[in-house]
């Protein structure tokens, strides 16, 4: 049995306490495959004591000035603990310590800041025509934040933030396969002197998540994870009129034009499509490339695909790691085992273990070529270090290959001709689109379209999600 940190109580209200629940499926260290110690889970009580907890919070009721001090003190506990985070990050998913430790962390303190400095103006009542009319943006009210493992920090704060920011009261569930790095970041949360109340936090699976959705005292559910989850999530959410933010998966086109810088587009689109062992929800999938340099463009992405060193989540360097779960390693393999035959040409990689490991759940980083519309690999999200190439001969093919599949979370293009980018970024059905591997800017909104879910996530917009809008003529606002 691996050692690790023991799995934190749930906070309900001040209560700390364990899972009164079944226990949760099997785990497993996913560097070596060696199981985890199991838990229980949270049962219906719990799930129901931590939504009455929440509505019973007055956080809803602090000022725009005790958010901004709370939000910022999370902030500095959370750059306190940025090791510790580091570390159970790695251990839990298995991501290199290093990236843990800059683009795991690095990424929830940067939307921190993001959601921080939104606060303002998210909070200011605006004026429509004169002070008699105007507009509130008031806390939707108590709030699920339901959160996947990937970046498992990350997606945890863009949530936490934006809610506490409009003034809702949560419940968190993180995922069963990273409770821990949950439970240190609730932990801050109180270091930093958020009541208790208005942080509850539940640890368990997607029972307890579904649980959690159904139940009726909970106004808003943020949800990121997999498609097949958030169709459940806003069926139910639908029959009793709950909110909901989805943010689910993606299988994004990076568009290689003729024109483009190729030998820096093909390191940028490769490392994007490889980093976090490919588990990234926006992650470059599908390179669409120009007919008049697709064979250059296998070539030097075979070349990068096999310099991607694969290696155990505690070395330190710039390497990727393992798939987080034998479920996950297992999905992979089966679909790289699909690509090959459906007959994609397979350039390099392939199934099985990378050379040197013997243990865990590698994926051997893997390159396809010749891959068309129908095939299941074109059209799935593997989550996994796998990257599909497909020919283009003009633009209008390009963006319909791009806009072929149900997803719609980003798309990436690649081209010097500035007109041309402004033309097909606005043609392509995605929520997110980035032009010449330029990063997005802090407070960005955040989300995609189509099976990618809807919503917006971070900064303003993510803040937005978590507010109601009431219009009020007839009456200036009046300070007591
Ligand atoms: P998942 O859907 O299995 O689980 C996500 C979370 O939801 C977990 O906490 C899980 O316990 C819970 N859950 C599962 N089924 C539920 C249900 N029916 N009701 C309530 N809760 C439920 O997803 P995962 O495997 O943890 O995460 C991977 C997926 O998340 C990928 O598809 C990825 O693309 C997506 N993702 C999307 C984004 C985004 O912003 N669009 C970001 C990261 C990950």
């Amino acid at each position: 049995m691996e050692n690790i940190d023991p799995v934190p109580l749930n906070l309900i209200g001040t209560a700390r306490e364990p899972g009164r629940g079944a226990a949760v499926a099997a785990q497993h260290d996913p560097a070596t495959g060696s199981s985890r110690p199991i838990y229980r889970k949270a049962d219906t009580a719990q799930v129901a004591a931590a939504v009455q907890a929440a509505q019973i919070s007055d956080w809803g009721n602090s000022t725009p000035a005790q958010r901004i001090a709370a939000l910022s003190a999370l902030r500095d506990q959370i750059a306190t603990y940025s090791q510790d985070f580091a570390r159970i990050i790695s251990r839990e998913i298995g991501a290199p310590i290093d990236f843990a430790r800059t683009a795991q962390v690095g990424a929830a303190l940067s939307h921190l800041d993001a959601t921080i400095a939104a606060m303002p103006a998210a909070l200011r009542e605006e004026e429509l025509d004169g002070a008699e009319h105007r507009i509130r943006f008031e806390p939707v009210g108590v709030s699920a934040l339901i959160t996947p493992w990937n970046w498992p920090l990350n997606q945890i704060v863009l949530k936490l933030g934006a809610a506490l920011a409009a003034g809702c009261a949560v419940v968190l569930k993180p995922s069963e396969l990273s409770p821990r790095t949950a439970g240190l970041l609730v932990e801050c949360c109180l270091r930093a002197g958020i009541p208790p109340g208005a942080v509850n936090l539940l640890i368990g699976d997607a029972e307890t998540g579904a649980h959690l959705v159904r139940h009726g005292g909970i106004a808003h559910i943020s949800f990121t994870g997999s498609t097949r989850a958030g169709r459940q999530i806003a069926g139910v959410a639908a029959s009793r009129f709950a909110r909901t933010t989805l943010e689910l998966g993606g299988k994004s086109a990076n568009l290689l034009f003729a024109d483009c810088d190729l030998e820096t587009a093909i390191r940028q689109g490769t490392a994007h499509c490889v980093r976090n062992a490919g588990q990234s929800c926006n992650a470059a999938s599908r390179m669409l490339v120009e007919r008049p340099i697709y064979a250059q463009a296998v070539a030097l992405t075979a070349r990068h695909m096999n310099e991607i060193a694969v290696d155990l989540p505690d070395v330190p360097g710039n390497h990727i790691g393992p798939q987080v779960s034998s479920a996950q390693y297992l999905r992979v393999q089966q679909l790289i085992a699909q690509g090959i035959a459906e007959n994609a040409r397979l350039v390099s990689g392939g199934t099985g273990l990378p050379d040197g490991l013997t243990a865990g759940f590698f994926s051997r980083p893997t390159l396809f070529a010749d891959v068309t519309p129908d095939m299941e690999i074109f059209q799935t999200e593997i989550f996994g270090p796998v990257l599909t190439i497909t020919p283009f001969e003009t633009e209008e093919e390009a963006i319909a290959l791009a806009n072929a599949t149900p997803y719609g979370l980003a798309a990436y293009v690649q081209t010097t001709d500035p007109v041309r980018a402004d033309r097909v970024s606005r043609a392509l059905h995605a929520g997110m689109i980035q032009v010449n591997g330029t990063s997005r800017a802090q407070g960005a909104p955040f989300g995609g379209v189509g099976a990618s879910g809807w919503g917006r996530e971070a900064g303003l917009w993510g803040i937005r999600a978590f507010q109601e809008i009431k219009s009020i003529s007839g009456a200036a606002a009046v300070r007591t």
